[in-house]
Order: C-alpha cells, then structure tokens, then sequence
C-alpha cells in the first residue's frame, strides 16, 4: 500500500523534531504535526526559558560579590517585565530556527492538533495523512494533586508568563522544577517557602548532596519546609492566597506554584483507534526500540516516562531514525551514566550511582568528599561551601558516580560524564593534571577516603 508519508512524527518538541529532521536527511517521506509551539516544552515552556531566568536570578550574586572586588554600585533594580519580554524575544527566534530545520531538511510541517484515527492514520485539522510509521512524541504536562482551590495554583507553564514577580511565593514540590523555581524566586527578590511532603527533597540524588543543598539555601534565606503538605487553597478578599496545611498551619502568599511531577499528554490522542497500550504508571508501553504495541506506532520522550531530560528525548529521536531509515548506523540508547544537572542556586552536577545506590548495588565503596569555599568567594563575605563527592569501587579502582555542588556544577559534570562511560578508575583520575586554580581540579585531586 503507498502511504502519503514513510514517517509521521506527532510532536514537534526536542525528540520529536530530531527524529523528523535525521528520518528526512536520511531520504524517508517526513511529517510533523505540531499543536502548539515548535521546539516542544524545552524550548517554550522548559530547560531555556529556565534557564534565562536561573542566570537572571544569578545576577544579584554577582552583585552581592562586586564589593569585595572594588566595585561601588548604585543601588540595583530589577525589572521583571524586562527579563520576560526579553526572554519571550530569544523564545520566538528559537522557535523560528525549529520551523527553519525542519522545512530546510523537507519535512512537511503541519500546524494543528494531531489524533490517530488507526494504526496507519492521523487526522489534522480535519485532514486524514497515512504513514507507514507513526513516531508518538507528545511529551508531558504539569499535574497538581486534586486539592480544593487547585485551580488558584499556577505550574511552571504559567510561571513563565506571569505579568509580576509575586512578592510572596510557595513553591510546592522536592523536584528539579521546584528547587529550580524556588532558586529562580529568591534571588529575584520574591520572599519564597518551599514545601515538601518528604523528610528531605530531590529524593533519588546523593544523600551528601541533598543535605549540602538544603544547608545551602538555609544560609541563603529560603524558607524549607519538610514533611509539610497543602490541603486547600482560598482566595482571600485583598487577592492574596491562604495555604492550609496537612498540619493545620497556614500560610498566606500572593502565587502558589506547583511543581509535583509531570503526566504524559495523551489528550484526545485517539489511542483507543490504536492497539498502542499504556503501562502500569499510564505512559505509553514501548519495548527496547521505542515499538508501542501497534507495531506501526513509536513513541520517545517524556511521553514513554523513562528518563525525561531534553538529550535523552534526543538521543531516542536519533536512535528512532536511525532504526527505521539508517540501521547500519542504528546504536541502543545507553541509560547507564546519564549525567544530569539541577539549575538551583547553588547549582547541582551529577552522574553515576548515588553513594547509596552503589551500596545497595552490592559494591564495596570507597568515598572521597571535599568541602571548600570557593575561591572567588574569598574577597567577599559569603560562606557558600561547593561539595565534591566521588564514589568509588573499593575492590575494582572504578569511579561510580561524581558529584557536586557549586558554581558551575553543570558545566563541570559534563566532562566528568566522558570519563565515566569510558569506565575511569580512580588512579586515572588521579593521575589526571588537574587546570589550576580552578574548582573543578578537586575533582583529581581528593586523596583520603573520606568513609
Ligand atoms: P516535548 O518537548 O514536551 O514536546 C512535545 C510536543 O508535542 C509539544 O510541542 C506539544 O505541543 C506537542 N503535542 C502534544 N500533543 C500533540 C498532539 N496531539 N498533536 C500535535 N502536537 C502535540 N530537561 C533537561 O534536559 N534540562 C533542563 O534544564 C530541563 N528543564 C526543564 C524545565 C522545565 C520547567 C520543564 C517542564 C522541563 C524541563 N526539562 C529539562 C525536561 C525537558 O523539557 C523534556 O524532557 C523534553 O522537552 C521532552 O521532550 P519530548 O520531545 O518528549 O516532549
Ligand atoms: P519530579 O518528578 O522531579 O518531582 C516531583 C516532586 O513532587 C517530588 O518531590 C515529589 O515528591 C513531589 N510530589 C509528587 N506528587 C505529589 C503530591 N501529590 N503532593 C505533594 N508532592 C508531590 O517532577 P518535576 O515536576 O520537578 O519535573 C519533571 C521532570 O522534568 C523531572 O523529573 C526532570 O526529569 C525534568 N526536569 C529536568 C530539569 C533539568 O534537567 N535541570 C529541570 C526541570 C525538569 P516525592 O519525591 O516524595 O515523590
């Protein structure tokens, strides 16, 4: 049977527009339908616009250290409408770039809401497209728990638009959004709470590190609240917002953010055409090359709740293509070793096994921790400590995992990700020349186990 296209992509978000774009370069027939923004949530609503605003934030940093180098400067003002218009111009030239290629490597892009109508079949406003494969890479969406005045709570969608900087903010969530929102908040100025329903946040992350980090933002003014909880939301009469905690407390704010985790978006996708199933925690079920139960249907990215980070949504993307239209080229996705950041303020690296995942992974461990003050703190009076950590291997020399908290952890991390995957041992990275003065030369130079 000829189908209009050899490849339907539904999404055009970072997963979505790598598959199109590589298929294409590659020779296949290519469609993208897109909703609502190219580029997807990354690019619109997600890592960039964050960080813009992680770096805005930053600024009174550097203001804050200016003395000690010498600098007088007039008192600062920051201008929220100023940030986000300039923000949403750089948005608008990213999604340009998007529409440009993935036209320019001749793919069809079609603007509109995409629904299956089979196995083979997609409807687009109003038009019926067949495809011999059909690529699901819709992505998520931001939840909050069903709670009375849930809809008085905004999400990170709306954060990026707000019209003011709210003068007070609950930041609801232990999460990468949360942390990074509530970094975002403070250091523009925003008297910021964040609340978390566990004993301590971003579980899942080194135990060194989240302690570090909490200690971090203590110093640092925000207010964290643990094992705390809201259970309503009211409006009261002067605009403001009332939190009325689990416990009975309540706490009053002008913006409540909810950062609690992210469904995958199946709205009015028409799965039920489609033999494509869902599995236990209502993803889409794929096998280990991105086949849903339909055979002619993939599907990658946050959509699939594997591993949901840009790169990763990328490199399945590119490993999609290259299955379908390259497979001489086609390489599995490797989900060892993916090292990831958290844009708060300290920011976090990290990559490898957790100290306490190596342990529970049966390895025999051997730690290296450092805590200093960074050098550039050393003319002001700022007491930020960066945490370094190494797990290693005691019986096999291995490095595990790497860890830190600091400036530029993020940047450091990267490299250290390399290393990692090439299966370093401790002695190599000894025997590495550290680049001096630098913070990350620590990460060569730790010679006592710490435990
Ligand atoms: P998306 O990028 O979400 O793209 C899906 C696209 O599909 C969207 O454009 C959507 O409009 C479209 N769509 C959905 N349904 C339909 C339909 N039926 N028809 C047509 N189009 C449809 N990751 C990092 O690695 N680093 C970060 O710093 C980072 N920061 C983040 C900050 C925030 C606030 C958020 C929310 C996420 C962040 N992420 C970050 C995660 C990252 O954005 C996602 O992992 C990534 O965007 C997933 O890509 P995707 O292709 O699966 O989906
Ligand atoms: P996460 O899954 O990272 O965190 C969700 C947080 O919300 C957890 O602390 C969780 O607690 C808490 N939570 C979940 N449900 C409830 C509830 N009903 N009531 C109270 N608290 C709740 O989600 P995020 O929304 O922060 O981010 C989504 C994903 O996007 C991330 O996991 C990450 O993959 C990606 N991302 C990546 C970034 C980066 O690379 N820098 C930045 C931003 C997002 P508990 O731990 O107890 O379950």
């Amino acid at each position: 049977m000829a189908y209009d296209f050899d490849l339907f992509v539904i999404g055009a978000g970072s997963g979505g527009v790598r598959a199109a774009r590589f298929a294409a370069s590659f020779g296949a027939k290519v469609a993208v339908a897109e909703s609502r923004y190219l580029g997807g949530t990354c690019v619109n609503v997600g890592c960039v616009p964050k960080k813009l605003l992680v770096y805005g934030a930053h600024v009174a940093d550097e203001l804050e250290q200016a003395a000690g180098y010498g600098w007088t400067l007039e008192e600062g003002h920051f201008d929220w409408g100023t940030l986000i218009a300039n923000k949403n111009r750089e948005i608008e030239r990213l999604n340009g770039i998007y529409r440009n290629l993935l036209v320019n490597s001749g793919v069809t892009l079609l603007q509109g809401h995409a629904r299956l109508t089979g196995a083979n079949e997609v409807e687009v406003e109003g038009q019926r497209y067949t495809a011999e494969h059909i690529l699901i890479a819709t992505g998520g969406w931001p939840q909050i728990p069903d709670i009375p005045g849930k809809e008085l709570a905004i999400t990170s969608n709306e954060a990026f638009y707000l019209k003011a900087l709210p003068r007070r903010v609950l930041v609801v969530g232990g999460g990468y959004i949360a942390v990074e929102f509530a970094g975002i908040f403070q250091g523009l100025g925003a008297d910021t709470t964040l609340l978390y329903r566990g004993d301590l946040f971003l579980r899942g992350f080194d135990g060194s590190v989240r302690t570090h980090l909490k200690e971090e933002l203590e110093k640092r003014g925000l207010d964290l609240q643990f094992n705390a909880d809201i259970q309503r939301i009211d409006k009261l009469e002067d605009g403001s917002l009332k939190a009325t905690l689990k416990d009975g407390r309540e706490l009053v704010a002008d913006c409540v953010f909810y950062a609690t985790g992210r469904r995958p978006m199946l709205d009015n996708l028409g799965l039920e055409n489609t033999g494509v199933e869902l599995d236990a925690r209502g993803y889409i079920r794929v096998d280990e090359q991105y086949q849903t139960t339909a055979p002619s249907i993939l599907a990658i990215g946050d959509v699939i709740g594997r591993v949901q980070l840009t790169p990763v949504a990328l490199a399945e993307g590119m490993a999609v293509a290259r299955r379908l239209f390259k497979p001489e080229q086609y390489r599995p996705v490797d989900y060892q070793n993916i090292p990831t950041a958290v844009f708060s303020q300290p920011p976090i690296g990290t990559v490898g096994l957790t100290e306490e995942q190596a342990l529970e992974a049966g390895h025999k461990v051997q730690v290296f921790e450092s805590r200093f003050r960074a050098m550039k703190l050393t003319l002001t009076d700022i007491q930020e400590k960066t945490l370094m950590k190494l797990v290693v291997d005691a019986e096999t020399d291995k490095v595990l995992g790497c860890h830190m908290v600091g400036p530029d952890a993020g940047e450091i991390i990267q490299g250290l990700g390399i290393a990692l995957k090439a299966g370093a041992t401790k002695q190599q990275f000894d025997e590495t020349i550290g680049v001096h003065p630098t913070a990350a030369e620590e990460f060569v130079t730790m010679r006592t186990v710490t435990r």
